[in-house]
């Protein structure tokens, strides 16, 4: 027998619907590409995504459409959000950190019909122009003023939006109509497209908006580092819809400065990034003395975040940190970190070891760990093995079947992270599959020797990998960007790391660098750094 409650799709439309009917006069803040602030309000949003949904069917797009983004975070993405998705074409957001030949290789894969980018990247869209023919209109995000002149027929996103009326109804279809699609970044091999559903989407929003996860309020104002081209800013641009947060998107402006001035004029309670954003937020922070207004929570998540990161930010700012770990694959939530309320008895000890998880489960997503069997390993919180996960809002396979099919026996997908789970359902990442350091039949973790690394106050950005070895497979080497005026040794660091990690952990060598390089999601890009190192254990010198 079926129970007897209204059946209503889950759709996107009816977030934006429901931020202009309750929180219409809240707030969203852009900073803009062509410089200055822009401000306006839910309401405006909704009128706006329906001028854009209909400024998109005059351009030929239709329902299933793909219509490709290379922007910031701001008004006008946001709007495309909505237009796109609840007009029931899907919004295919680039990340414009990619090679050129990547974004070329997505644009002909996902048959992006229409491609709406920010004036930043213009010289990108000028060269993928005639690499794509099948994308029949460019249009750029700016109004007639700022339009690019030249040759090249642009089209004026400010003018195709004024010229429609807000008078369109959002249809109604199936929730599991596809709304945005997202590209792994493909360190190795193609990026593979991942296509997320208004169902899985608006599930997603709800769970974020947990208390425990990122539990956004009507109150809250909420600035989102994460880029709107990558999983949809972890989901931020429909959780606030949903609750009527504030927005405050800062568009290109991600260095430390143009972040604290927003988190200080707009008085931020929200935020969420990667930890390269908070590392350098954070330096900025100490060098002016600032002190960041109360409360702010943030979610840091996309890479391990430090003890010592996590520390800074609670001691130095009183912001609540809370670990996250995701993947585009998993809309990005999978776990986050809260305490519960029997870890108030702990020693602060105790209590730092929790809080480096990368968090608890989130109701909606379900984890395992198997050894290379696949057979499923304790939840001890020791026993570590293949991470898999299923739920709601993770992947089952990705756009037109690339890669082939993914998940294991059971409907599980697997992460390619190497992780523990603990009684009370913390995870705990030990590292990626392809990272982990395999040294004479036993591992190590890049994560936890890069944390413990970092800890030292002469650095700045630690990555560790492991390099091919005659007597044990692989060792790890120790990649160092030493902090502005603190000269520091490669022995000195091992001193420091040596009481803090087994013996058979501690790096064969450290080496300086001046950056640390990161991939288009801003992890650390250790495929690169493996290449750049290849052969040091056997021909280069050993620490001194
Ligand atoms: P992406 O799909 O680009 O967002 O990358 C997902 C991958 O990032 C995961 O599979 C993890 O390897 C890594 N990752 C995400 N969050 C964390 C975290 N909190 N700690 C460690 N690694 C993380």
């Amino acid at each position: 027998m079926h129970g007897q409650m209204m059946r209503q799709p889950l759709l996107i439309s009816s977030l934006i619907r429901h931020a202009d009917t309750c929180h219409g006069d809240t707030e969203i803040v852009s900073r803009l590409t062509e410089g200055g602030m822009h401000r306006y309000t839910y309401h405006d949003a909704h009128q706006r995504s329906r001028q854009c949904a209909r400024a998109l069917q005059r351009l030929g797009v239709t329902a299933g459409d793909r219509v490709a983004t290379l922007a910031w975070n701001n008004y006008r993405h946001f709007e495309i959000y909505y237009g796109t998705s609840g007009m029931g074409a899907i919004c295919h957001t680039i990340n414009p950190r990619l090679f050129p030949e990547q974004i070329a290789f997505i644009i002909k894969h996902a048959e992006d019909r229409v491609m709406l980018f920010d004036l930043t990247f213009l010289k990108l869209a000028e060269a993928l122009r005639p690499l794509c023919p099948g994308v029949k209109h460019w249009v750029v995000l700016t109004d007639r003023a700022h339009l690019p002149a030249g040759d090249t027929p642009w089209l004026c996103y400010e003018e195709l939006v004024a010229a429609e009326s807000a008078d369109y109804e959002w249809p109604d279809f199936d929730e599991e109509t596809a709304a945005s699609l997202c590209y792994t970044s493909g360190t190795t091999g193609n990026p593979k497209g991942v296509l997320y559903s208004h169902r899985s989407t608006v599930l997603h929003a709800y769970a974020i908006n947990l208390p425990d996860v990122m539990g956004l309020t009507a109150r809250d104002t909420a600035l989102p580092v994460v880029p709107m081209f990558h999983v949809n800013a972890w989901g931020l641009p429909f959780a606030a819809a949903m609750t009527g947060t504030k927005l405050v998107l800062p568009g290109p402006g991600l260095d430390g400065a143009s972040l604290c001035e927003l988190f200080q004029q707009e008085r931020v309670t929200f935020s969420a990034g990667v930890p390269t954003i908070w590392l350098g937020t954070l330096a900025y922070l100490r060098e002016n003395k600032i002190r960041l207004p109360s409360p702010h929570r943030t979610i840091i998540g996309g890479a391990a975040a430090s003890p010592a990161l996590i520390h800074a930010l609670e001691s130095e700012q009183g912001i609540e940190v809370r670990c996250g770990w995701g993947m585009t694959e998993t809309s990005p939530a999978g776990t986050v970190n809260t305490f519960k309320s029997k870890h108030a008895a702990l020693s602060t000890a105790e209590r730092d070891a929790v809080h480096a998880k990368q968090g608890r489960i989130i109701p909606g997503i379900e984890l395992q760990i198997t050894d290379d069997s696949g057979a499923v390993l304790a939840r001890d919180g020791v026993a570590y093995g293949n991470l898999e996960v299923r739920g709601h809002w993770t992947c089952r396979e990705y756009f037109k079947g690339a890669g082939g099919s993914v998940l294991r026996p059971g409907g599980w997908f697997p992460t390619g992270d190497v992780a523990a789970i603990d009684p009370d359902g913390y995870m705990r990442i030990v590292d990626r599959t392809k990272d982990i350091i395999k040294s004479g039949g036993e591992w190590i973790s890049s994560i936890d020797l890069e944390n413990q690394a970092i800890g030292h106050p002469a650095v700045a950005g630690a990555a560790v990998i492991g390099l091919a070895h005659e007597q044990w497979g692989e060792r790890p080497l120790l990649v160092v960007v030493r902090r502005p005026g603190h000269p520091v040794t490669g022995e000195q660091l091992l001193d420091y790391l040596r009481p803090k990690v087994a013996k058979w952990w501690l790096p064969d060598a450290v080496v300086f660098t001046d950056a640390i390089p990161l991939t288009a999601t801003g992890k650390i890009y250790k495929t690169k750094l493996r290449e750049t190192y290849e052969g040091y254990f056997k021909s280069g010198p050993e620490t001194p």
